[in-house]
């Protein structure tokens, strides 16, 4: 399945070099070095947490690790294997040299400068290194079927979780106890950490979108709850309101304009169609209803082996969505001094549409 995977990078290493930076027309890479450990994790199946791979255009593959990962990288990775004594860059250097490759490719967001700099040192002098961006992450918009698979059960687990957490929920809980129980019921699911700092907001801190959870008592009223997971590697992602005693009419008003803009930016959802038009289809909804400067991010983004990847369902994003991408849909608003709402499911672009993974309710719920 890696191997697979480094096959379709490879061809597309060839187009790279006609997308330099200086947007001089440069000779295609002969050779990349993958420093994302996501992305290395993608084209060889190695889950450590040091590791750099060198693959050739002739379809060589390399991992490179240190002694720790000596067992796990030989029984996880499908390509051969080095395992640095001493310094990494050093033992890249050194094969780079033996197989001759003079244009590299490099990571331009993942490479550190300091790693650049010693790795330059190292380096043949006629080895010349070539900033790229976004050659794997592209790659890895869209999901394969085993990928897919691992999503889908990281979002059943995440829904269970959020009900076994709800289940506890009583009055004088703060933020960071459900935060808490909601972590610990996705470990005891399957989940291997959460795939951010789960957000539990109560009051008008729910007006904050990324509000961090503290100890803050849960009373009446507004509580938003956004959780994810990692299960085999792959994020889930779900925002989900709970409103404490009975709702009033200005939270009933927004839930539903909200609700209704998730709804209508998810039939917006077709291969084909650019990820600006799904944002586009949400903030008119809002606008609407009087809300569109409330809305004060986008309205989605891809998710994978990273809990953010490409693509971000914003204003400006102009990639057309294809078949098997996996993307969140999570319009709200966010009003000061008095609350916030968002709703947010993970989705999966399908044939003719798109499928909602995540399975719970929408429908408005008080507590
Ligand atoms: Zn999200
Ligand atoms: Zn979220």
């Amino acid at each position: 399945m890696a191997a697979e995977r480094r096959v379709r990078l490879v061809e597309r290493l060839a187009e790279a070099g006609a997308a330099q930076p200086s947007g001089v027309k440069a000779k295609a890479p002969d050779s990349f070095l993958v420093t994302n450990l996501e992305n290395v994790r993608y084209l060889t199946g190695f889950t450590g947490s040091n590791g750099m791979l060198l693959l050739g255009k002739d379809g060589s593959a390399r991992l490179f690790t240190d002694p720790r990962y000596t067992l796990q990288a030989a029984s996880e990775a499908d390509c051969k294997v080095t395992i640095a004594k001493g310094p990494m860059a050093k033992s890249v250097a050194k094969a780079i040299e033996k197989a001759g490759y003079r244009r590299l490719a490099v990571e331009q967001e993942h490479l550190t400068l300091g790693a650049s700099e010693a790795l330059k040192k190292d380096l043949p002098s006629r080895t010349e290194t070539l900033p790229v961006s976004g050659l794997v992450e592209n790659l890895r918009m869209v999901k394969d079927a085993s990928e897919l698979q691992a999503i889908r059960e990281s979002v059943i687990a995440n829904s269970e979780a959020l009900e076994q957490a709800l289940r506890q929920l009583k009055p004088g809980m703060s933020e960071t106890d459900l935060a808490a129980e909601i972590d610990y019921r996705n470990r005891k699911l399957g989940a291997e950490r959460p795939a951010f700092d789960t957000i539990v907001a109560s009051g008008e801190r729910s007006a904050l979108p990324h509000a961090h959870p503290g100890d803050t008592l849960i009373g009446s009223g507004i509580l938003l709850i956004d959780m994810g997971a990692f299960l085999h590697g792959y994020a889930s992602d779900m925002t989900r309101m709970v409103h404490l005693g009975k709702a009033p009419a200005k939270y009933k008003q927004a839930y539903a304009a909200v609700l209704e803009a998730q709804l209508a930016a998810i039939a917006a959802v077709k291969p084909g169609v650019k990820a600006s038009k799904v944002d586009k289809a949400a903030r008119d909804v809002l606008k609407k209803h009087g809300l569109e400067k409330a809305f004060v991010h986008s309205t989605g983004h891809g998710l994978g082996l990273e809990i953010h990847e490409r693509p971000r369902l914003g204003r400006k994003d102009s990639t057309v969505l294809t078949e098997g991408m996996a993307i969140t849909i999570e319009p709200g608003v966010y009003l000061e001094g008095w609350g916030g709402i968002r709703i947010e499911d993970t989705i999966v672009v399908t044939a003719t549409g798109c499928e909602v993974l995540t399975p719970t309710t929408k429908d408005l719920r008080t507590i």
